[in-house]
């Protein structure tokens, strides 16, 4: 049940020393080998001797992603590069790429800290993992097969796509666990139904899933449509990757690998640090690594800290799961609005399918909205008066749930584009 009952069931007491030992280090070794560091604790009198509690660190000034470009690629660095023995990035889509180094140590980490996130879902040793998270610099793909090695367990690294070939895998191969963005396995799951595989062919019993900000609406139909249970997983390329924070069985909470990362919630436009419960921008800093190691970086996403036991046994401090990101809010009429609670309110009405795209234009001076959502099969094909009834409900769901009134449009199973990694929800063509 545990991968390491020792770190994920410490004391409070126990935690904060270990906690504030690994913070000192990591601070001294950040100024010390680090420019951009030295530099930024150099300007306002701080020294790593001054960090002497956890509370502490609310001293060192904030990390952004605009710093980690600006560093690009190799810039923070805290060891010689022949240390460095895998480098991953991010997307770069909204600019230059974020890079993570990673020494050998820091390798063994991220593989256990999957490992314990695969243990706490139910992993076991002669598990076949179904890794359909794309490999290549995205960090999902790894980071679970680092995991999967780690735990001994059996990696298939299939990486994302090829649909028909997943299928085929399952099948054949008999995998018990499926791990792939929660969008992907949406569609395994539509693409198992439309050919005609009963459930008992499969023999998936457990869904790792994150990359991508979901709810548990999705969740409910990603486990009836593979017949598993399955479990939210969050990292960043920044920080690690995945496993920085996972479910257990409890599905009440990602259990944050805190011994490795310390986390902080803030409010976002203050920068204040927030009480456990409240709801805010996640902090992180990390706690072991060594490669490139990261200080109070602010990750943008949304959530809240729980720090009280879980019924599973384990004491490591829980995530919500991510209601947004700060930069994905839409401000709408006025209101703001993430894309989760559109899909929220979406998948409460039933006839409706967790495939949406949610279109934002300014024609004139006022913002308009659009959601198209896919009709399940059963219900396209039947009458218009049922088709319009059903855009009503979506439309009083959404209302109700974000207190804006959006069209609705229910067009035809299967046609809005499919992703095989993270799903595209939010087109907004407004100049803002
Ligand atoms: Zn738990």
């Amino acid at each position: 049940m545990f991968w390491d009952e020792k770190a994920e069931c410490m004391n409070k007491e126990e935690k904060e020393k270990v906690q504030l030992e690994r913070l000192q280090k990591t601070v001294e070794l950040a100024y010390n080998n680090v420019e951009f560091y030295k530099k930024r604790f150099d300007e306002i009198g701080l020294r790593p001797e001054d960090i002497k509690t956890l509370k502490d660190i609310e001293k060192i000034p904030f990390t952004t992603k605009s710093d980690l470009r600006q560093a690009y690629p190799l810039g923070l660095l805290a060891v010689p590069r022949e240390e460095i023995v895998e480098i991953h990035a991010s997307s770069g889509t909204t600019g230059k790429p974020t890079v993570t180094a990673y020494t050998q140590n820091d390798l063994e980490i991220w593989g256990e800290c999957i490992a314990r996130g695969l243990t706490m879902a139910g992993a076991k040793k002669d598990y076949i993992i179904q890794n359909a998270y794309g490999y290549g610099l995205f960090t999902g793909g790894f980071g679970i097969h680092h995991g999967g090695n780690k735990m001994g367990a059996i990696t298939i690294p299939i990486s994302a796509g090829n649909t028909q070939r997943q299928l085929d895998t399952m099948v054949d191969f008999q995998s018990d666990i499926l791990t792939c963005t929660p969008s992907y396995a949406m569609y395994l799951g539509e693409s198992r139904e439309k050919a005609g595989i009963p459930l008992e062919d499969i023999n998936l019993k457990i869904g790792i899933h994150g990359a991508e900000m979901w709810t548990n609406e999705m969740r409910k139909r990603i486990e009836k449509s593979l017949g598993i249970k399955t479990h939210n997983i969050y990292g960043l390329t920044e920080v690690m990757g995945p496993g920085v924070a996972q479910e257990c069985d409890e599905q009440n909470g990602m259990h944050i690998q805190d011994d490795h990362f310390y986390p902080e919630i803030i409010n976002p436009e203050t920068g204040e640090i927030l009480e456990p419960g409240e709801n805010g921008e996640l902090v992180l800093t990390s706690l072991t690594k060594t490669g490139m190691p990261i200080l109070r970086f602010r990750t943008k996403d949304l959530t809240s800290l729980n720090d009280e036991k879980c019924e599973c046994g384990r004491t490591t401090v829980r995530m919500t799961r991510i209601t947004g990101r700060s930069d994905d809010m839409l401000k709408i009429k006025g209101v703001m609005v993430f894309p989760s609670q559109i899909e929220k309110a979406l998948l409460k009405v039933s006839g409706s399918t967790p495939n949406y795209l949610i279109h934002v234009t300014r024609p004139d001076i006022l913002d308009e909205v659009e959601v198209k959502v896919e009709a399940s099969k059963e219900l396209f094909s039947s009458e218009i008066r049922k088709m319009e009834k059903l855009e009503k409900q979506i439309q009083a769901s959404i209302r109700s749930e974000t207190g804006l009134r959006v069209d609705v449009t229910l067009c035809e199973p299967e046609s809005l584009p499919r992703s095989e990694g993270k799903a595209v929800r939010v087109i907004d063509e407004r100049e803002l």
